[in-house]
């Protein structure tokens, strides 16, 4: 389907993967403009051997329905009862549209419950959406700074590297420290995850850690971060407020599954940078990891600029439909059966991913 929300360019099939769908027997169709966000035209679908046509001529004989971000069901009327929706739902945050999907009879599958495990990796939309996020932080936070990144000795004099500082070491955070090596800044990271240290120093980085206090694992399941004791928090704390100082761009980047993301730089902190700094908030639409950011806005505080997207991924839409697409189809077709035509989810990754059923919320994360 067409995205309806504000903004969102990405689009959930690509020529690529319709091709694709209809190898295993599918019969795939699109609505028309779709994937122009991403500069895919309808042509281009066609070629792929895909239908296009209206809202209501995709829905109306459809099985499963594939979408970014989950569309209201409202825009479903007329679907067949029971009919999958795979998509991005934000259950946590979203708890009246996942009612609503149950009410409808619509079956939720949402992509970002998808299980950390080896063989759900290649379908994990958090994952193939936060690596290119990581990688636009950087480039944001470069195109917003004054001066460069590399080291340069020129006739005129040295310009000196900048010095780049990444929290929060997950899949975007390592695709940052990438980035902002590759350019030629200084890198330093942290993460609550004492794992991650090994990973920070193999991309030639430097941990910041903080050492001998209680609480440091912050490893909770499926390897994602848990709530820090308070004891952890106020080192923490103090560490990067030392660090953070000598600090040209921070990049923040840390979540923690279904809870507001944890405030990691405060208003003192922001003061105590040089003038001409930058900040970049991966965090900011999850509420921010930085005092004052402010979604798809440049604030100013004390001379530093502070900078993050609402929805980073989208800036780079063709990538990022490409790679959200294969992760639809990695994971449908993992579970295509040949007689029925369509798929059958298995108990470890369906039910982690259902949210509803039979006009039930069926997820035991919403649980509460
Ligand atoms: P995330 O987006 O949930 O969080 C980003 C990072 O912020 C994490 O590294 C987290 O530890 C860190 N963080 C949270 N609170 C923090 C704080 N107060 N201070 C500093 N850092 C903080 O994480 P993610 O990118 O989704 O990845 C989490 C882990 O899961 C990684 O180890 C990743 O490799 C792993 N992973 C595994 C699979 C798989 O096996 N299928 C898929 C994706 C990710």
């Amino acid at each position: 389907m067409k995205e309806r929300a504000p903004g969102e360019s990405r689009v959930a099939l690509t020529p690529e993967t319709a091709k694709k769908f209809a190898a295993l027997g599918a019969t795939v169709a699109i609505e028309q403009g779709a994937g122009l966000g991403a500069s895919i035209t309808d042509d281009a679908y066609r070629e792929a051997g895909a239908e296009v046509g209206t809202s209501a001529d995709v829905i109306s004989g459809a099985d499963i329905v594939l979408g970014v971000q989950a569309p209201d069901p409202t825009q479903l009327t007329g679907a067949k009862p029971g009919v999958w929706v795979a998509a991005t739902f934000d259950p946590f945050r979203n708890g009246e549209l996942v009612a609503a999907y149950a009410a409808a009879g619509l079956e939720a599958l949402s992509m970002e419950f998808m299980p950390r495990i080896t063989r759900a990796q290649s379908m994990d939309v958090l994952s193939s959406q936060s690596n290119l996020a990581g990688y636009k932080a950087v480039l944001t936070a470069a195109n917003t700074y004054g001066r460069a990144f590399p080291m340069m000795m020129t006739a005129a004099g040295t310009v000196q590297a900048a010095k780049v500082f990444v929290m929060g070491v997950g899949v975007a955070g390592l695709q940052a420290i990438a980035t902002a090596k590759r350019l030629g800044a200084q890198v330093s990271a942290t993460d609550v995850r004492s794992a991650t240290k090994e990973q920070i120093q193999s991309l030639g980085a430097k941990p910041i850690f903080v050492e001998n206090v209680a609480g440091i694992e912050g490893e909770g399941s499926g390897g994602y971060a848990t709530e820090m004791s308070e004891e952890y928090q106020k080192a923490q704390a103090e560490l990067v407020s030392a660090h953070i100082a000598k600090q040209d761009i921070v990049i923040t980047t840390a979540l923690i599954p279904g809870r507001p993301a944890p405030r990691l730089i405060s208003d003192g902190q922001i003061a105590s940078m040089k003038p001409g700094s930058v900040i970049f908030d991966l965090a900011v639409a999850q509420g921010g990891n930085v005092e004052g950011s402010v979604p798809d806005q440049t604030v100013e505080k004390h001379g530093v600029k502070i900078v993050g997207y609402a929805n980073t991924a989208n800036h780079l839409a063709a990538d990022a439909s490409a790679l959200f697409a294969r992760n639809l189809y990695n994971f449908l077709s993992a579970f295509w059966d040949k007689e029925t035509g369509r798929p059958v989810l298995d108990e470890e990754i369906g039910d982690a991913v259902r949210l509803t059923k039979d006009n039930k919320v069926v997820n035991s994360r919403l649980a509460d």
